[in-house]
Order: C-alpha cells, then sequence, then structure tokens
C-alpha cells in the first residue's frame, strides 16, 4: 500500500492550493478527484458564468447596439455563446493539473471512500480499485445543489448550475429559483441576453448580507430588463408537457403558475460528502452535510482528518476555500500559521456588479454607531461616461471619527474596483484622507475620492 504525509480529496480550490502548500514544504502528497478534469467548482461552474456574463454584456443591445446599430444577440448559435466559457474552463483546469504535476503530487482519478475502519486509510474507486495511507487527510470535496423532489432535473429543461452550462437549446424565457448570488449572477446573463426571466424566492429576503439600497438597485436594474420577480413562494410540482415546443408549467406554492421554456434551480446547497462514507469513521457533520471542524485549524473531531472549504459551509467562496486549505496544511505541518482575514470584501457577478467590504448601513445602524453618508455616480465621471456606465458608491463613516466604516458598489467592475476600499477600511482611513487622494483620470477610481467629498458635506457639525 502506498502512504503519503498528506492525502488530498478534491482538486478545488482547497484542494489545490493546500496541496501545493504542502509541496513546498518537500511532504509527499495524493490527491484524489473523482471527475475527469481538475478544479472543481471554481473552474467549472464559477468561471464559466463569469465569462457567460461578459459574454452576454458585450452582445447586449446596452452596449454593443448603441454603438453598431444592431442587435448581435439575435441570431446568436448556442455554440458561439458558450464557446469562451467551455475554452476557458478547460484551459483553467488543465492549468491546475499542470501545477500539481509540477509540484510532485500524486493524482489519482477516482471516487475516495472511508471503506475500512482505519481512518488513515482511503479506497479510490477508479479504473482500478486500490487503497492508500495517509498520516494526514484533507477532505475539501466540496458543495453540490440540494435537490428535491418536487423539481424532476434533467438536464435538458430543467437544470442545476451544471447542466445549465450544457443547455441544448436558448430558452425564450426561463425560471430562476432562489435569488442568492448564483441566481442573481444567471438571470442577469438571460436578461441581458433579452430572455423573459422569473425569478423565484423562498422569502422576500436576498442577498441578506448585502447593503440594502445596493441590493434593492441592482434587483431594479434586472425588473427593468423583463424580470419577474416571485417573494415568497417555492415551487410545488412541475409539469413537464411532451411536446418540447410547450412551456413548462411550474406550480408554486402561493397557488400561482408560471410558464417558462426552461427552470434553473439556484438554490440550496449542501455538503459533498455522500461519496466518503464518513459514518464508517464517525467523522461529524451537521444536518447541510456540512463537515464540523475546528473554526481557526479545520481539524474534525478525529484530529488526524482535516476538512476545508465548501464542504465546511458559508460562504461559499473560492478565494474563502483556498486560505482554509492552507491554514489546515499549516496547522499539520506545524508551518508558519496564518489565519483569515477578519474583513473580507466579496463581489458578486450580476449585472450592474456589486462589491463590498465593512459595515452596511443596516450594521451601522445595529451597532448604534452616529454614521454618516457619501455617494458618488458612475454617470457623474469621465470614465463612467467612457464605459456608458450607470450605478454609484456609497460610502459609511464614522461620524466622530471621520473613519470609513463601509464601502459598497452597484456598478461595472465593481469586483475589481472594490480592492481599494479594503486598503481603506482595514486601514482605518478617513474621509479627509481620501478627499486628499489624486487618482488617475479618467478612472473610476474617482468615485472614491467624489464619494469622500460627498460625505464632507454630511459631516455633522461637532465633528468638523
Ligand atoms: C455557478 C457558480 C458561481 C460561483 N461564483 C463564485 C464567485 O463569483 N466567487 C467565488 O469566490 N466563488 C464562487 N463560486 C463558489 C466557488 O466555486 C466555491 O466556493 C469553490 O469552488 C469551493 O472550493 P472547494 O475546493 O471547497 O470545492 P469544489 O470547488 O467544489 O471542489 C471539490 C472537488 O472535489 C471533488 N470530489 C467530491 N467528492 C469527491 C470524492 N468522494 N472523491 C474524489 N473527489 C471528490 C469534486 O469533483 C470537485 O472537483 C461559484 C460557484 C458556482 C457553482
Amino acid at each position: 500500500m502506498k502512504t503519503y504525509d498528506l492525502i488530498i480529496v478534491g482538486s478545488g480550490p482547497a484542494g489545490e492550493k493546500a496541496a501545493l502548500r504542502a509541496a513546498s514544504c518537500h511532504k509527499k502528497i495524493a490527491l484524489i478527484e473523482k471527475k475527469p478534469s481538475y478544479g472543481g467548482a471554481a473552474t467549472h461552474g464559477g468561471l464559466p458564468a463569469k465569462v457567460l456574463k461578459d459574454t452576454a454584456y458585450h452582445l447586449s443591445k446596452e452596449t454593443d447596439q448603441k454603438l453598431f446599430g444592431k442587435d448581435p444577440r439575435i441570431k446568436m448559435p448556442l455554440q458561439t455563446f458558450f464557446h469562451r466559457a467551455k475554452e476557458l474552463s478547460t484551459l483553467a483546469s488543465e492549468s491546475v493539473k499542470t501545477r500539481l504535476d509540477r509540484h510532485h503530487v500524486d493524482c489519482y482519478q477516482g471516487i475516495a471512500t472511508f471503506s475500512e475502519k482505519n481512518s488513515h486509510h482511503l479506497r479510490i474507486l477508479g479504473e482500478k480499485e486500490e487503497v492508500i495511507s495517509g498520516k494526514y487527510i484533507l477532505l475539501a470535496t466540496g458543495s453540490q445543489v440540494a435537490k428535491t423532489a418536487e423539481i424532476p432535473f434533467d438536464g435538458e429543461r430543467i437544470h442545476d448550475v451544471s447542466t445549465i452550462l450544457q443547455m441544448p437549446y436558448f430558452p425564450a424565457s426561463i425560471c430562476i429559483v432562489g435569488m442568492g448570488i448564483i441566481g442573481f449572477e444567471y438571470a442577469s446573463i438571460f436578461s441581458v441576453m433579452g430572455k423573459k426571466v422569473f425569478f423565484i424566492n423562498a422569502s422576500s429576503q436576498f442577498l441578506a448580507h448585502v447593503d440594502r439600497e445596493i441590493a434593492h438597485y441592482v434587483l431594479d436594474q434586472l425588473k427593468k430588463r423583463n424580470v419577474e420577480v416571485l417573494f415568497d413562494c417555492t415551487v410545488t410540482s412541475i409539469h413537464k408537457p411532451k411536446n418540447k415546443k410547450e412551456l413548462l408549467s411550474i406550480a408554486l406554492s402561493n397557488q400561482e403558475i408560471v410558464h417558462a421554456d426552461m427552470l434553473l434551480y439556484a438554490a440550496n446547497r449542501m455538503g459533498n460528502i455522500d461519496d466518503l462514507q464518513l459514518d464508517k469513521i464517525g467523522i461529524k457533520y451537521n444536518h447541510k452535510k456540512h463537515i464540523i471542524v475546528d473554526p481557526k485549524t479545520y481539524q474534525t473531531n478525529i484530529p488526524h482528518i482535516y476538512a476545508a472549504g465548501d464542504v465546511i459551509g458559508p460562504p461559499g467562496l473560492a478565494n474563502v476555500a483556498m486560505d482554509e486549505g492552507r491554514i489546515a496544511v499549516s496547522h499539520m505541518f506545524d508551518l508558519q500559521t496564518s489565519q483569515l482575514p477578519e474583513l473580507l470584501s466579496y463581489g458578486i457577478y450580476s449585472m450592474p456588479e456589486i462589491g463590498a467590504i465593512g459595515l452596511s448601513e443596516e450594521q451601522a445602524i445595529e451597532k448604534g454607531i452616529s454614521y454618516g453618508k457619501g455617494y458618488a455616480f458612475y454617470e457623474n465621471t469621465p470614465r463612467g461616461n467612457i464605459l456608458d456606465a450607470r450605478g454609484f458608491l456609497k460610502l459609511i463613516f464614522d461620524q466622530q471619527t471621520l473613519k470609513i466604516l463601509g464601502i459598497h458598489i452597484a456598478g461595472p467592475l465593481a469586483t475589481e474596483i472594490i480592492h481599494y476600499a479594503v486598503g481603506l477600511v482595514e486601514t482605518q482611513k478617513t474621509i479627509k484622507d481620501l478627499v486628499f487622494s489624486a487618482p488617475n483620470f479618467p478612472t473610476l477610481h474617482q468615485l472614491y475620492k467624489d464619494a469622500a467629498e460627498d460625505a464632507l458635506k454630511n459631516i455633522a457639525p461637532c465633528s468638523k
């Protein structure tokens, strides 16, 4: 039996970065991946969605039609629409494998499972079956859609986020279930492509962690593009006519029936643990199938087994999964340990995009902080006008200290320009510091300075 210092299950962001970290200190590592291609959900779900968003954006009336006077979306062949997404996803997957090879990680293809009592052993169910042993094991198996009986997924007209990338034709209308980050991405893509979207959510709460003004602005932009929002309802049943030209009849818990060409289920996700057979060795997990770990070390209840990434639960972000993988390895091999940053920025690839860090207005109110606000609008900046961009930056500051507490952006490239805000909030810069910054002209960074100048007008008299 082959033995390793570390066996990693899963080649997504958590597994890959953990492997590279362990390889940098010359450990003998095995990585088991059940899919024929590497990179996990980030490479095969997240990345293609971003490419489709860009493709849709460039094709949309909102850009090209204004410039060229025609609508390039109308006769867009499906293959052409998916071409770049597939190409870049394959490229990313290959580069994960290249990095693992270069770091001398032994890669096994097959399903990893604890089929024995010995918790150091993993059985690989691949082309040939074999058992390997690890001093340490890291479970980085990610998450999957928590499928429900009411939704008869068929990969043709009724999709989850994996099969939507193989949709056989462009739907004229689509019902998207779940107003989370992924739901917003796809509602944006389809609506920008000129398709009718029904956007369904089990409650009236959506993008709960986002500043309400920003979240509502983005939703309003979707509504302007023929997105019909239905709150407080779930799908109770779906009638799929034999004739593919007839629409699906989607019955909702509020007694309404939605007629749409396709359905995308982008609601609940759960940990990907079924294949692992964790009960055989007694690893603890919760009702959402998230493996329970120590939040600082990522150790499970069995000390030599660690878990990281989406399989341990929220936030379900690739950058967080990567760091969790690295931190777990650092702990197991006594390397210089690190921690997740206390302040995490986030980006949502809706159209318009969202980027944010720090306190939202609601959080400032909840904490009883005496706060002020400053706004800047894309259309009031030269760069915004060059891009024909709409949206705004909202700055929250402390009225006593004038320190910047939070920055929230809705608009093109928000997921990129938000990173400047990380430094501002982390190093506790004030709105006065920001007013005296000198961003390049013409750039979207001018939004920061404009918002700070606006905030200066809103300082309470006692703080001036
Ligand atoms: C449509 C979509 C959009 C997204 N957008 C963003 C975004 O904008 N920003 C962001 O930060 N994140 C985004 N995410 C989330 C991000 O992709 C995940 O947070 C990240 O991929 C989690 O990494 P992971 O390593 O924990 O798991 P995964 O990437 O899910 O990888 C797990 C791997 O383990 C393998 N595996 C599972 N079980 C076994 C087994 N028993 N044996 C062998 N192999 C196994 C799987 O095949 C998979 O390759 C998005 C996800 C999706 C689906």
